[in-house]
């Protein structure tokens, strides 16, 4: 048989080829971002169907998620074109274990159709067990122990397995609940979210015959993003690689992103181990982004210690430097942001005119040849297959995502193909752009920024601000405020926080209110004066009319302080303590979202309007096939990448998190700077990083530290675009410290409206002063034991003296690389 032509080989470099050909025995494929491994990957599945060494059953494709599954399917799909007989299994590690858990339910006492509890069930769950076993749900939380049991499953523990080292949790209780938890599931005939993975390694385990089944049939095994793998994924994979071996992973340690949910970037390390005899493939060639991108990526990696270390490099131009601008506070950078966009969307900003002397002039060359050489209209099939056999490495990039793009929304569409090549590449389209935010209660600013000027975005990866559910509950309280008559809303608070007034209770008050024909809170308001509602209920009933009527006088008044009246809702129903003495992981994220709410409040005159504004907001709605700016964590942009960038809320406490510098020892912040070089080389031509000076901390305005990751930049590869005028000269040796002098010397700033407006809301001239009465207020309570002047010195950057300090940090200037802030622990009395 003559051997099918190989399109999908000729655009890759020879390393990426080997680790296609290598089809037999264990690959490991361990390279930096950009190079080409998800790529190589996919070209290894066509060529493993093409050459006829599997079936597509037989073949098995890990992604992180269902939407990298999607993009899979479609360049396999596309690759094969006509040849395609079935697709391979491609999915999540939960996509692909449902299917196989269906089939053999039974064997972990389930039945096939067993359902699979979303996190409100689950909770509810585990508190009828906290109850039933007499332990005090406030002060031990089913939250709590929702996350506890969701580490052993990660970590593959059923019950009984759980270490006696790793029992303590929950006040000793935790594995006596979990067993529980898991009898309890089965009577319901139901599994979390966990129990997927768990449940298939315990069948595997157990059942040599049913393992082997998958053995035999899963012939090739790939998996992407390996480096974000847990235990319970990975015996999962071993299992079912052990006796052919065929497994390809592909992966990165420099993004490993998840290890707060249990993945361990060992098990890169114990590949080679599991898999003696395993080819290492390494890549270097970084095809997607320029020079200066990939130089400030590399940079701010350096800076871990914990490395295996890999060389990147890239043929692509120089490109435009990282740009890094400082700003008043997160609503200008907003502002700031929205602009950027408008203008290279336009084709008005100076770097779009600039475009075609950026990489994609390659593209503009190619797509107006190809129109004059006769393929003035070529059908999809034609170009697709021009696209891929072409073999010029940049036009595979491009045309494949426009062509991507083009037939997600209309596939018949010559036309609007043709208006795409004709169009010219002088300025970005929406959908090549994208905001890549550290915590989601960073995309308030920029969705409301983005309504305003009518840019049309998506949030990716989790919902829009508006339709969260802390921030649903607290607007429902504000709507209520607004019109009692507000049914809905009455419902959706009365109980929320818990008030004693359950089904049967609420049930009572919609009869009254129905018979009365009266709204539900005049209902209540009657239900109390009867005494209608008894016990606990009652009385919480009465102070919760008390409240509201009170909410809804206030609104009466001419200019009332909406922002105080929407604090005060908050505070007096008790909501936000709520979700203070919430314990889980997600709690203090959503108390920032409701700061974040509050704050939203200052750009309306009262709580009317700004109902009215998220009402317009939520009807705005509706998917449409027009192009969007994306928005999203930096945690689900993970292998995606965007020729437009936006970085924004670079800030000590932001990014890197809190959480991460409060940390003892270095794990927390080597993965966050982890994710800030996903977020820089996501980007293929203009990546942006920005900060800001003020925000609203815990609804206190405070003055920012810009991220010491900016620090960590390579200045040559940093356009500096900060304006001096408020920051005091930008980025360099003077700082934030420089900055904040400089802001507070000038009387000027005083008079802006931010400042105002800061002032208004914090109730006095905000906290930022100069940097020795800074000092000094905060010495009291520092942890180091330096004083300025002390001699110190550092692993890295050698010997200097401390000119400055704050809490665990020191400002020193070093002999040799200048003024830098690190870790008091860090360095070490040069002079003992
Ligand atoms: P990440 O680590 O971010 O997941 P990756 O290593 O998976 O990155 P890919 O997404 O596969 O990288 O590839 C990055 C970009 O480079 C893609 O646009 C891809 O089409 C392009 N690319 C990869 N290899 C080549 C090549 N040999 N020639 C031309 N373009 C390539
Ligand atoms: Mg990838």
């Amino acid at each position: 048989m003559a051997a099918r032509p190989q399109p999908y080989l000729d655009d890759l470099n020879p390393a990426q080829k080997a680790a296609v050909l290598a089809l037999d025995g264990p690959v490991l494929m361990l390279a930096g971002a950009g190079t080409g491994k998800t790529k190589a990957l996919t070209a290894r599945i066509v060529h493993l169907l093409m050459q006829g060494k599997a079936r597509p059953n037989e073949i098995l494709a890990v992604t992180f998620t269902n939407k990298a599954a999607r993009e899979m399917k479609d360049r396999v799909g596309r690759m094969l074109g006509q040849a395609a007989e079935g697709m391979p299994w491609m999915g999540t590690f939960h996509s692909i274990s449902v299917k196989i858990l269906r089939r053999h339910a039974e064997l972990v006492g389930l039945k096939s159709n067993f359902t699979i509890l979303d996190t409100d069930d689950q909770l509810r769950l585990l508190k009828q067990l906290i109850v039933a076993a007499n332990i005090d749900e406030k002060r031990w939380p089913a939250r709590m122990l929702a996350g506890l049991i969701d580490h052993w499953k990660n970590r593959a523990w059923t019950p009984d397995k759980v270490p006696s080292s790793e029992a303590s949790g929950y006040n000793n209780r935790g594995t006596e609940l979990y067993a529980a938890y898991q009898d309890r599931l089965k009577t319901l005939n139901a599994c979390d979210f966990g129990d997927l993975l768990l449940h298939c390694v315990t069948i595997f385990q157990a059942h040599a015959d049913v393992l082997q089944q998958y053995q035999r049939w899963f012939r090739y095994i790939l998996v992407d993003e390996y480096q974000d793998t847990n235990v319970a994924q990975y015996l999962w994979l071993r299992l079912l690689a052990q006796a052919h071996r065929n497994i390809c992973c592909v992966g990165d340690d420099d993004q490993s992103i998840y290890g707060w949910r249990g993945a361990e970037v060992g098990n890169i390390l114990r590949f080679e181990k599991d898999f003696p005899g395993a080819e290492v493939i390494r890549l270097e060639q970084n095809y997607r982004s320029t020079a200066h991108i990939l130089a400030a990526a590399s940079g701010v990696i350096a800076g871990n210690a914990n490395r295996l270390g890999k060389t990147l490099w890239t043929a692509g131009d120089p490109g435009e430097k990282v740009r890094l601008i400082g700003h008043w506070d997160g609503e200008e950078e907003a502002r700031w942001i929205g602009e950027e966009i408008e203008g290279l969307r336009s084709g008005s900003h100076h770097l779009a005119k600039n475009r075609l002397n950026l990489r994609s002039m390659n593209l503009h060359q190619e797509l107006s040849g190809l129109a004059r050489s006769g393929f003035g209209r070529p059908t999809r099939r034609e170009f697709i297959k021009y696209a891929f056999e072409s073999g010029r490495a940049y036009i595979d990039r491009r045309v494949e995502k426009l062509i991507r793009w083009l037939l997600s929304k209309d596939s018949n569409s010559t036309a609007k193909y043709q208006s795409v090549l004709d169009s010219p590449l002088d300025r970005f389209n929406c959908e090549e752009m994208a905001i890549l935010v550290r915590a989601s209660h960073q995309m308030r600013a920029f969705e409301d920024r983005f309504l305003t000027i009518g840019l049309p975005y998506r949030v990716i990866g989790g919902p829009r601000f508006y339709e969260r559910l802390e921030i649903r509950d607290a607007m429902a309280y504000f709507r209520l405020a607004v019109s009692p008559d507000d049914d809905l809303a009455f419902e959706r608070v009365i109980n929320t926080p818990k008030r004693g007034l359950g089904e049967k209770a609420q049930q009572d008050l919609q009869r009254l209110a129905r018979g009365a024909g009266v709204s539900l809170l005049d209902g209540a308001r009657e239900a109390v004066a009867r005494g209608a509602i008894g016990g606990k209920g009652g009385g919480q009933l009465r102070q919760f009319v008390e409240a509201a009527d009170r909410w809804h006088k206030a609104t009466l008044e001419v200019d009332y302080d909406h922002i105080r009246l929407a604090e005060t809702i908050l505070d007096e129903s008790g909501y936000t303590e709520m979700w203070q003495n919430d314990k889980t992981p997600e709690a203090p994220g959503r108390l920032e979202n409701l700061k974040e709410l509050v704050k939203a409040l200052e750009n309306f005159d009262n709580l009317q309007g700004f109902l009215e504004h998220v009402s317009l907001i939520m009807e705005n709605e509706t998917e449409d096939s027009q192009p969007k700016v994306s928005i999203m964590t930096l945690h689900a942009a993970k292998g995606l990448e965007f020729p437009v960038v936006f970085l924004p809320g670079w800030e000590d406490g932001l990014f890197p998190s809190q959480r991460s510098m409060d940390e003892s020892g270095l794990k927390g912040l080597e993965e966050e700077r982890r994710l800030a070089y996903v977020g820089i080389t996501r980007a293929e031509e203009l990546c942006t990083i920005s900060y800001a000076s003020n925000r609203p901390i815990y609804g206190r305005w405070q003055s920012q530290f810009r991220s010491r990751f900016v620090d960590e930049l390579p200045p040559e590869h940093v356009d500096d675009l900060t304006p001096p005028s408020i920051f005091g000269g930008g980025y360099g040796a003077a700082g934030m410290f420089g900055a904040m002098e400089a802001r507070v010397a000038k009387a000027d700033v005083y008079n802006s409206p931010g400042w105002k407006r800061m002032e208004a809301r914090a109730g006095s001239r905000p906290v930022s002063q100069p940097r020795e009465s800074r000092a000094s207020v905060i010495d009291a309570t520092a942890v180091s034991a330096f004083v300025e002047g002390d001699r110190v010195f550092h692993q890295k950057f050698g010997y200097g003296s401390v000119i400055g300090m704050e809490g665990d940090k020191l400002e020193i200037d070093f002999a040799q690389a200048g003024v830098k802030r690190v870790l008091a622990s860090f360095v070490v009395d040069a002079d003992e």
